[in-house]
């Protein structure tokens, strides 16, 4: 079965450097992230609702997300931007590339999530 991830992630996948909301959400994401480039090949199912990073992130209440409007509107941006859909099964490879050609390379990036809490690194590091 293939591994489910939210759009958005694909997104935050491109700048992580370490930091986020807790010390085991961070361990938990560097061990997906790593995993994930091992086996660029493996499919991913992108969903719109909780995803593997999310299973260890004190903001998932009861498998939803504490801020379940904000992060939808990412996804869907995502999704929209890349022309995929909720529900598609991808290579992790040909999602990330995608994701850094329509969204992260034409700049689109910043007016799906210009107003997350993290918006300051993934800035910093475009603008390098
Ligand atoms: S639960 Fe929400 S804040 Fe936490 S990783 Fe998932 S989408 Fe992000």
């Amino acid at each position: 079965m293939d591994k489910c991830l939210r759009p958005h992630h694909g997104m935050c996948f491109q700048f992580y450097e370490g930091k986020g909301y807790s010390k085991d959400f961070t361990d938990h994401m560097g061990r997906v992230i790593k995993e994930m480039e091992n086996a660029p090949e493996q499919k991913i199912t992108l969903t719109v609702s909780t995803d593997l990073v999310c299973s260890n992130c004190p903001n998932n209440e009861e498998n939803k997300c504490n801020s379940f409007g904000q992060v939808k509107r990412y996804d869907e941006g995502v999704l929209q931007a890349c022309g995929l859909e909720d529900g598609e099964s991808i290579s992790y490879e040909n999602f990330i590339k995608v994701v850094k050609e329509k969204v992260i390379d034409t700049g689109v990036r910043k007016k799906i999530c210009g107003d997350c809490g993290w918006n300051y690194i993934c800035s910093k590091k475009e603008a390098n």
